[in-house]
């Protein structure tokens, strides 16, 4: 799993280095507001067009190096679009804070095993010690550096530097914590972990919305011509980024509001059987269909950043078993009254929760199963 942060650095400088960094990003930020006005009084933001406008300047009015000039540009572009992406007017950026920005092994480097940063400078290249604390991890591994910034706060200097690096899976041998995950219709998803907690994530909601969508479209698609056919995928595609956004909030709160550690254990929903056991006729349009493989692959994608796994099991019967002795009969669940009731041991509870309990259990039995094989 590839992960990127930013890690920040501090730089450990002496006098004079610091006045050579001190000039360059001086320089470099004056470079920057040169080539704002410039675009401001032009509204070009073609870098290559621009390059032909400033590039001697920058270089002869501020001493610049080839690869500074360059960065001046970049940044500078970089800022109107992000202004004009977001205010959707001309505003022209003045740059303030002393910084320098820095495109790995052009302008800079950096030497874990010397704890050395080496930078381009006015004056050619400096080599000084900097401090990786917090970020030992990023520097052990593969790892791959990006883009960096120079900055300076308080009269230190730091660097912001975006590394990039495998994060291993997390091993079933390393799980700590099991929450099994049940996704039905009443509720869109009811998740059950190690210290006996219930989570309810409401699907009411989602029901009535997906049905409102789907008469929608049945209506639209009586109509037949083309323009009803524009406004049937337009609904469509509305009702999808909908569900991905609810989807998203679901494995968000999941991964987020669990530890490392974690296996989160689902349904396998790949075959049909789950759907036509545990979904009632008229509901059947919101059974097996990509919005629960859509939050299985969102929560997958979360629990690997924050290292937890996701595990499927057969989802056989899991609405019949008993979670406490493993009982399996249709008649231990009452779906009328939403009651489970286990005819071998006697075990009550409401029935939202059975299923979840029931993928809690799979899990750990899967764990104990590798216990046992390791032994
Ligand atoms: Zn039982």
């Amino acid at each position: 799993m590839e992960q990127t942060l930013t890690a920040k650095l501090q730089i450990l400088v002496g006098p004079e280095d610091r006045q050579i960094l001190s000039d360059t990003m001086d320089a470099y930020v004056k470079g920057c507001n040169f080539v704002s006005e410039k675009i401001f009084r032009t509204r070009e933001l073609n870098r290559y067009h621009i390059h032909k406008e400033v590039y001697y300047p920058l270089r002869t009015l501020f001493g610049l190096r080839s690869q500074m000039a360059e960065s001046c540009i970049r940044t500078a572009v970089g800022k109107y679009r992000a202004i004009l992406a977001a205010q959707k007017e001309w505003i022209q950026p003045v740059f303030r804070k002393p910084q320098l920005d820095l495109v790995w092994n052009r302008d800079y480097s950096l030497h874990p095993q010397t704890n050395l940063f080496s930078v381009n400078t006015l004056r050619g290249r400096l080599k000084v010690p900097f401090c990786a604390k917090g970020y030992e991890e990023s520097f052990s591994g593969s790892y791959r550096f990006g883009t960096a910034r120079l900055v300076r706060k308080q009269g230190k200097y730091y660097l912001y530097v975006s590394v990039t690096g495998e994060k291993p899976e997390l091993e079933r041998s390393e799980v700590t914590r099991v929450v099994g995950i049940d996704r039905g219709i009443r509720f869109l998803a009811v998740a059950y972990d190690s210290e006996g907690r219930t989570e309810f994530f409401r699907g009411n909601t989602v029901k009535q919305k997906r049905a409102h969508y789907k008469v929608l479209r049945n209506g639209l698609q009586k109509v037949g011509t083309p323009s009803s056919r524009r406004r049937l995928k337009a609904i469509g595609q509305r009702e999808n980024r909908w569900m991905r956004d609810v989807n998203h909030c679901i494995s968000k709160s999941l991964a987020e509001n669990n530890p490392e550690g974690t296996m989160f254990v689902l349904e396998d929903l790949t075959g049909i059987r789950a759907a036509t056991e545990r979904v009632r006729v008229q509901d059947r349009f919101v059974s097996v269909s990509w919005p629960y493989l859509d939050l299985e692959q969102k929560l997958t994608y979360k629990a690997l950043k924050r290292h937890q796994r996701v595990e499927r099991v057969d989802p056989a019967y899991t609405s019949q078993t008993c979670p406490k002795c493993g009982h399996t009969e249709l008649g231990n669940r009452d779906k009328k009254q939403h009651l489970f009731c286990c005819k071998s041991c006697g075990y009550r509870s409401n029935d939202d929760r059975i299923g979840a309990m029931n993928l809690y259990r799979m899990g750990m039995e899967i764990l104990e199963h590798d216990t046992v094989a390791e032994e």
